[in-house]
């Protein structure tokens, strides 16, 4: 008789693999957009490169990022209108083909179309913040605002990111509140995450899971630090949204900052277009989802009271009827990705909730 039709017991073997993007040069601080050339230099990425930057932005540090790598770097432009988001995009993928590599300086939304295009096009870029607004100056993830909601598009991670503090600070508070909250928000993200892997099995990389809430917690304990204009404070942000961002590439996903919280703040962006800013919406969302979840919601509430960004719907002129709205809308955004707010929130309990929590 062959041995052929024997299935033997073999020993499981070890056979999990991960890859994982990480920055490779982080420059945070005083007057480091000086160090620009240094970083390119060092990097060794080409002789030629597209900067990214907005109308505004471009005035804040663009220019002085053009004029410190000019007669080094075959240098182009591109300025990311307020136009249509995916046709900037694809604009500047057109652009990015003329250049070795690509830097972004700007807010939220030029290092978005930066980072998208680079991915595109295979460029490599490097990350200048001229706000903390939210945690994107880092990860490998983009929400973009499309007629139907936002989509999250894949991303090139920075291969450096240069931040500036004396930049960051002089861009108004409001921005940087909204980084801080969407930070703090990482405290319902993770619970979401538990909750999933709990009820789902949905992998979870517990090494992941501790960097976010960990940076939730500095910036949760430094609340009464973060102060308008301040580089003390564009300091700690800064390093929370970088670390915030690692603990995503790590995930490679960006599950280690975005639940519930999330969802609730992309279907404002549905049925609110234009109120509040990302991570605004997502302080909001985490006071209802940390409520859910039976964890310290005062605390968090208390947290976004001290370093000033809105903690009611109200705050960003949302009325609750809208909140209660998204509350349930959230559940039809990314359904793939399981929160408290897929385990079936009634309508009557979205309107105690809103009317109990959101008191000011
Ligand atoms: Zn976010």
């Amino acid at each position: 008789m062959s041995a052929d039709r024997i299935n033997l017991l073999r020993t499981k073997v070890f056979d999990k693999s991960k890859w994982m993007q990480l920055p490779r040069d982080v420059v945070i601080g005083h007057d480091v957009i000086e160090q620009i050339p240094t970083v390119c230099e060092d990097l060794a990425l080409g002789d030629s490169v597209l900067i990214v930057s907005g109308d505004r932005t471009r005035d804040v540090a663009g220019k002085r990022v053009e004029a410190l790598l000019s007669g080094s770097y075959e240098i182009a432009t591109f300025a990311a209108g307020e136009d249509d988001p995916l046709e900037t995009i694809r604009k500047a993928e057109e652009a990015v083909a003329e250049a070795g590599f690509v830097i972004g300086v700007g807010g939220g939304r030029v290092i978005d179309v930066a980072k998208i295009a680079s991915y595109n096009t295979d460029r490599h870029f490097i990350s200048i913040p001229t706000a903390a607004s939210h945690d994107g100056i880092v990860s490998s993830r983009a929400s973009v605002p499309t007629a139907d909601g936002n989509v999250s598009l894949a991303a090139e991670p920075p291969i450096a990111v240069v931040a500036d503090t004396a930049v960051i600070a002089s861009a108004p508070h409001r921005l940087l509140a909204s980084g801080c909250a969407d930070i703090i928000a990482n405290y319902t993200a993770i619970r979401d995450w538990e909750l999933s892997h709990r009820l789902r099995g949905e992998p979870l990389s517990e090494y992941a899971l501790t960097l976010s809430r960990m940076t939730a917690e500095i910036l949760f304990k430094n609340a009464d630090l973060i102060k308008p204009h301040s580089e003390e404070s564009a300091w700690l942000v800064t390093k929370a949204l970088v670390s915030s961002g690692v603990a995503m590439s790590i995930a490679g996903s960006s599950r280690p900052g975005s639940g519930g919280e999330h969802k609730f703040s992309h279907a404002l962006e549905i049925l609110a277009p234009g109120k509040g800013l990302h991570g605004e919406k997502c302080g909001i969302g985490a006071i209802i989802t940390m409520y859910l979840h039976g964890g310290d919601w005062e605390g968090i509430r208390d947290s976004l009271k001290k370093i000033g960004a809105p903690t009611t719907p109200a705050g960003i002129g949302v009325d609750d009827e809208t909140a209660v709205a998204a509350l349930l809308a959230a559940r039809t955004i990314r359904p793939e990705r399981f929160t408290i707010l897929d385990m079936g929130l009634t309508e009557e309990s979205a309107q105690d909730l809103v009317k109990m929590l959101y008191r000011e």
